[in-house]
C-alpha cells in the first residue's frame, strides 16, 4: 500500500491534464461521479443550448422552411461526414440515421446481397445481443438457408473460410471491453472473399478507429455513448466508397431515392451513401449530436485514448490496493491496451453493490449475471473523481451497506 496514490496526488494529475478544460463543458449534477459515459454519454452544455435554439428558431419560428434554411434535409450527410473523420472514413462514406440495430439490418442485408453464393455469417456469440437478434431475424425472413457461425474472441479468425459471406463483429466488447484486432480480422475476411462489418458502438470516441486503413467494408455505431449525442440519438452507418454503386438495402424509402422530391412511382436508389436512408429523420435528436462531435474533434482521439487509459489504470491500481480481497475479479483484459473505454469487474453480489454505489452518487452499471462496468470517457472525468469513486466503493464494502435489502430489488433498466 506504500505506493497508493493519495487524493492530493490525483488532484495533481488533474492539474497536469491537458484535457481538464473539457470537464466544465458538461452539464453534470453536483457531486455525481459519472462512470457510465460508455452507455449514455453526459450532456454537453452546448448541446442543450443548441437543442433549445433549434426548437425555438428552427421549429417554432422557421417551421417547414427549416428543411432548407436550417439545413435539416442535409443533416444526415453533414453530420455523417463529421463522424467519418473520427473513424477513419472519407467524405460521403458515412450517414447519420435511425438506430444501430436498424443500421446493422441494412448493412448485413447489403453484404449478403453482395455475396449471394455464400450462406455463413461469422459473429461473436457473447456480443451485445441485439446484433445477434437482428441477424437471426434477417436470415429467418430471407429464408435462403443462411447460418450464423458463432465464435469467441480467440476462435474468430479460425471461423473465417470460403463459405463466409460476412463477418459481423463489434470492435470493443460491451461487457468486458476487450478489443478485437480489426485489421487482422478484416484482412482474413478479405483473403477469403468475405465482407467485414464492424460495430463501433464502444469504439468511436473512445479509441482510435481506422476503417479505411483496415479496408473495412461496412460499419455501424451509435452516437449516444462516447459521442455524447443524447438518449436515442441517431446512429451512423458506413459503406466503403468502393461498394456504394452496388450495395443495396431493403428499407427502400423515399429518403433513399435518387430524386425524393420527384415523387416517382418506382424506387430508384440514390447514387451514393444516401441509398442507405429510408424516411424522415429525428431532426432535434440529430442537431443534439453536433456539440459532442465538436468536443471530440477538438480533444483528438489520441489524447482521449491516453487519458482514458490513465483513468482506468488509476482505478485498477486503487481497486487492487484498497479492495484486494473483496471478491472483485477483473473481467477486462489485464493489459489496458487490449481494452476499450471501460473496465469491468465480476462480483457475485455485483447488482446490489452497484445499486448502493449509485445511491452514493457514483454511477456505473451492471450487466447480468455478475459484471460491474466502470466507464472512463475522459472528457467529463477528473482523476480525483476516480479516486472518490473507489473511496466510496470501499466504504460500501467495509460497512456492508450494499446488504441493505433496498439494493436487492432489480430495476427495469440495469
Ligand atoms: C449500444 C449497442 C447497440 C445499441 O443498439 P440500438 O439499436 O442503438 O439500441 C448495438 N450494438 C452494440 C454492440 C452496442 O454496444
Amino acid at each position: 500500500m506504500s505506493d497508493l496514490v493519495s487524493r492530493a496526488a490525483a488532484q495533481a494529475m488533474d492539474a497536469a491534464d491537458p484535457l481538464a478544460v473539457f470537464v466544465t463543458e458538461f452539464a453534470l449534477p453536483e457531486g455525481v461521479v459519472y462512470l457510465n459515459g460508455n452507455s449514455l454519454g453526459p450532456a454537453p452544455k452546448a448541446a442543450l443550448t443548441r437543442l433549445a435554439q433549434a426548437a425555438q428558431e428552427e421549429w417554432a419560428d422557421g417551421l417547414i422552411t427549416s428543411w432548407n434554411k436550417a439545413g435539416w434535409f442535409a443533416l444526415p450527410y453533414r453530420l455523417g461526414d463529421r463522424v467519418a473523420r473520427l473513424i477513419g472514413a472519407g467524405p460521403g462514406e458515412v450517414v447519420l440515421t435511425d438506430g444501430t440495430s436498424l443500421n446493422l439490418f441494412r448493412v448485413v442485408s447489403a453484404a449478403l446481397a453482395l455475396r449471394r453464393d455464400r450462406r455463413v455469417i461469422v459473429m461473436e456469440g457473447s456480443n451485445f445481443p441485439t446484433n445477434n437478434y437482428i441477424v437471426q431475424g434477417l436470415i429467418e425472413s430471407l429464408g435462403q438457408g443462411h447460418q450464423i457461425r458463432f465464435a469467441e474472441k480467440d476462435t474468430l479468425e479460425d471461423a473465417i473460410d470460403d463459405d463466409v459471406a460476412a463477418v459481423v463483429l463489434t470492435q470493443a466488447h460491451y461487457k468486458t471491453a476487450h478489443v478485437l484486432d480489426m485489421a487482422a480480422i478484416t484482412a482474413k475476411a478479405y483473403a477469403h472473399g468475405a465482407l467485414a462489418i464492424w460495430d463501433l458502438c464502444h469504439s468511436a470516441g473512445a479509441i482510435p478507429v481506422d476503417l479505411k486503413g483496415c479496408h473495412a467494408d461496412f460499419a455501424v455505431g451509435c452516437t449516444y455513448k462516447y459521442l455524447n449525442g443524447g438518449p436515442g440519438g441517431p446512429a451512423y452507418l458506413f459503406v466503403a466508397s468502393r461498394h456504394q454503386g452496388a450495395a443495396a438495402q431493403p428499407l427502400t424509402g423515399w429518403w433513399g431515392h435518387g430524386a425524393p422530391f420527384a415523387f416517382d412511382r418506382d424506387f430508384r436508389p440514390a447514387e451514393g451513401i444516401g441509398r442507405m436512408l429510408t424516411g424522415t429523420q429525428p431532426i432535434l435528436s440529430m442537431v443534439a449530436t453536433e456539440a459532442g462531435l465538436d468536443m471530440i474533434e477538438r480533444a483528438g482521439t489520441g489524447a482521449i485514448r491516453a487519458k482514458s487509459l490513465a483513468l482506468g489504470k488509476l482505478f485498477q491500481d486503487l481497486m487492487a490496493a484498497r479492495l484486494p480481497d473483496a471478491g472483485f475479479a477483473l473481467a477486462s483484459p489485464a493489459d489496458p491496451a487490449d481494452r476499450g473505454g471501460h473496465v469491468a469487474y465480476d462480483h457475485p453480489s455485483g447488482y446490489p453493490i452497484m445499486k448502493a454505489l449509485i445511491a452514493r452518487g457514483v454511477i456505473g452499471d451492471f450487466r447480468a449475471p455478475a459484471t460491474l462496468r466502470f466507464g472512463f470517457a475522459p472528457l467529463h472525468l477528473r482523476f480525483v473523481d476516480v479516486w472518490d469513486a473507489v473511496d466510496r466503493l470501499a466504504q460500501i464494502i467495509e460497512t456492508e451497506l450494499w446488504r441493505d435489502p433496498a439494493y436487492a430489488a432489480v430495476d427495469a433498466v440495469t
